[in-house]
């Protein structure tokens, strides 16, 4: 690992453990690794899911149904009776009253540990039954009288198959009373942070005290909670952010604010740039003045124009004399790139290639030797840019819209393609403001917070499956007023022989159901120029209706297309959907997205549909589906490279994401010896850099 600022020259860091240190025998070992748990460390932080109170009892007369309690009684009779089927049926008394416990699977075993006379302890829910009071499976212990009570909570741990609790809990009890689990962090730091002692909060969640609040600590708000929230996150953020400054120590082209080309398009467009457009654009520029790597992140909903941003950055680059490369992650995306920037940059001067996997063999040898020679100054394509065959001239910057569809082989053949290409990602989908502080803290991000002037906000509508004639009736209406249309086919993940087979089927329909409008199908199996002439035909107004799969969820353009069907929304994802939704209300006409559904919904389809009819902003719909789904599918091949936090929670821990960003900041900064102690600890062996 290349330069660690944290890292003092001859100081070793002490390892608060190692790796291999568990000592037990292979089939536990690999019980315990399907937990996660490959040392004692990992054992120490292990943490109970729920606590059993056993710390006191309470006489039979007082249990409150339906509330686990420790009950002491003596055995009067055991007996395992066979109608209706075979139970274990033990008569008790603790003096006052009597209890009657069944056990429906036991073991010979345990009807010995029953004999009359013997003292039990019994955890569990009394109710009442038929007899009197009754339990059933209770946990159950045989003790002597007056045995002492645990002083703490009794925690119950997440485990595996055939690892009972008592064997999981032994483990983790050996390990807390053998680890020195010392802090990582000073007294001071952690005064001001308001977070008490690192040892002190892992034993406080195993070993809880009778008065603990049980909620804040099964709600995981209790202080001691916070503390290791708070460490995990700081270590994720250390990791983060010490890959930012690996990369700043890294050198890249500088390209200085030259103004022309730059200047000379904003002079073009027929309308300003938005203020939110302004400042994203400042801060690209001057990023890409710097000797070292960009890599940010531009983020914006839908519409907020991205493309434009791009656009001028990529102009910078050409002033400098560099080549730009745009990738996108489908070929229909590439070509509306394609069209958009070509439209904007060859009328001053700047040669614009697009490149293609599909293209004949003669254009794509052309394109490529267009690159090569450096004649081509902005390339546009698929990640067919960036195969063996292409070599740039000069590549000084890289643009990647949509990047959390690449992967990481993608992103690094990028990188081999020049020396330290600056890049700028792009995210169709907003990412929540959570999401980008933790997992992308190693990249810059900017935000586009601000929709061009003059759009209509779309209107959306839920309406039944059953309500489909009147859909037909409101597209023949609004098309015959010479607005333009999009009808979303079904979407069928399984198959991609069936959505095709869906497509056409639609197509079909919809052109006898419509027979006085010309009607236009696009989906993912159509050869890029076929796509191509039926998108054109569409911006040309020759087509009125287009038929269309998910294929133009992202970045497709067509200003005039203001009303939209998507059928079966009930089957597609938040950002699907609001992507789609996306591909209207980008021109000044009154837009209506009318999603169709099909009953019965599932609770999540229910959920989905009432969100994107309640918002319309990106963000909040983003946060709410982080809500609803996790971070996992924001992550998409970046989680590869990332752990996922086991403790922490995106949305409700967001005041100590950004306490763990400004702290990891700041010991980075005062290059603390704590920051390799602390990453040994928390990530050890799994301890990542990403290379973005
Ligand atoms: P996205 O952020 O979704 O990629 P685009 O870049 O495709 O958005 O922009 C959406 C539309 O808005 C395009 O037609 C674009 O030309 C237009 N546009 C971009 N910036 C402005 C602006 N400042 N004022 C008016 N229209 C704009
Ligand atoms: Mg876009």
């Amino acid at each position: 690992m290349a330069a660690r600022p944290g890292r003092a020259a001859a100081e070793p860091p002490a390892s608060p453990a190692t790796r291999d240190d568990l000592v037990a025998g292979p089939a536990i070992r690999e019980k315990l690794a399907k937990l996660g748990i490959v040392s004692k460390l990992d054992l120490a932080l292990h943490l109970p899911l729920r606590y059993e109170d056993e710390t006191k009892l309470t006489p039979l007369a007082e249990a409150v149904p339906g509330e686990p309690v420790l009950v002491e009684a003596v055995v009067v009779e055991c007996e395992v009776k066979y109608r209706p089927r075979r139970t274990l049926v033990v008569k008790l008394t603790d003096g006052a009253s009597d209890l009657w416990v069944r056990f429906l699977n036991f073991y010979p075993s345990q009807v010995k540990q029953m004999e009359p006379g013997r003292r039990l302890r019994l955890y569990g829910e009394v109710r009442p039954g038929f007899f009197g009071a009754e339990m059933v499976h209770p946990k159950v212990r045989v003790v002597s009288e007056g045995a002492p009570l645990p002083h703490s909570l009794t925690p119950v741990y997440p485990t595996t198959a055939g690892l009972t609790q008592a064997n999981l809990r032994g483990f983790i009890e050996h390990a807390l009373d053998t680890l020195l689990l010392d802090d990582t962090l000073e007294p001071a730091l952690l005064k001001r942070l308001a977070l008490g002692p690192f040892r002190e909060s892992v034993l406080l969640l195993h070993r809880p005290p009778p008065d603990a609040d049980p909620v804040r600590l099964e709600e995981r708000t209790h202080p001691a909670w916070r503390r290791l929230k708070f460490d995990e996150l700081l270590a994720q953020q250390f990791a983060m952010r010490l890959a930012y400054r690996e990369r700043r120590g890294k050198a890249a082209p500088r390209m200085a604010e030259k103004h022309t080309l730059t200047s000379a398009l904003v002079k073009s467009l027929p309308f300003p740039l938005t203020r939110a457009q302004k400042k994203a654009w400042a801060t690209i520029a001057h990023d890409l003045g710097q000797p070292h790597p960009m890599r940010r992140l531009l983020q914006g909903d839908v519409g907020s124009g991205k493309t434009l941003v791009a656009a001028l950055a990529a102009l910078q680059a050409v002033e400098n004399d560099f080549q730009v490369a745009l990738m996108a992650p489908t070929e229909i995306l590439a070509e509306q790139h394609y069209l958009k920037l070509a439209h904007w940059l060859e009328p001053l001067g700047v040669k614009v290639t697009w490149l293609s996997g599909s293209l004949k063999a003669r254009a794509k040898k052309n394109a490529i030797e267009a690159i090569g020679r450096g004649e081509t100054r902005l390339a546009i394509g698929t990640h067919a840019l960036f195969q063996g065959d292409v070599a740039f001239h000069r590549l000084g910057l890289a643009i990647v819209d949509e990047q959390h569809r690449f992967g990481v082989a993608q992103r690094l053949a990028l990188a081999s393609k020049g020396a330290e290409p600056h890049q700028l990602m792009m995210s169709a989908t907003p990412i929540p403001r959570t999401l980008s502080m933790s997992y992308y803290a190693d990249l810059d991000v900017s935000v586009i917070d601000e929709l061009p002037p003059g759009r209509t906000p779309v209107v959306t509508k839920l309406v039944d499956e059953s309500r489909r004639d009147e859909v037909v009736a409101r597209v023949r209406e609004s098309c015959r007023e010479g607005a333009q249309a999009y009808w979303v086919c079904p979407l069928i993940e399984e198959s991609e022989t069936l959505q095709l087979k869906t497509a056409l089927e639609t197509f079909e329909t919809l052109k006898t159901t419509f027979p006085d409008l010309a009607v236009g199908l696009v989906h993912g199996r159509l050869k890029p120029d076929e796509k191509a002439e039926v998108m054109a035909a569409f911006k040309a107004k020759r087509v009125q209706l287009l038929v269309a799969t998910t294929v133009i969820e992202v970045g497709v353009d067509v200003p005039n297309a203001s009303l939209m069907v998507i059928e079966h929304a009930e089957r597609m994802g938040l950002a699907q959907l609001h992507q789609l939704r996306g591909r209207v209300g980008r021109g000044t006409a009154k837009s209506l997205a009318i999603l169709l559904y099909h009953r019965p919904l599932s609770d999540t389809a229910r959920a989905r549909l009432k969100i994107i009819y309640e918002n319309t902003d990106g963000f909040e719909i983003a946060r709410q589906d982080l809500l609803l789904r996790g971070p996992g599918e924001y992550l998409g091949a970046r989680q590869s490279g990332a752990p996922l936090l086991r403790f922490a929670d995106l949305e409700r821990d967001a005041d100590l994401i950004e306490l763990a960003r400004a702290t990891a900041d700041e010991m980075i900064a005062a290059r603390s010896h704590a920051v390799e102690r602390h990453l040994d600890r928390w990530l050890g062996q799994r301890q990542f850099y990403l290379k973005a």
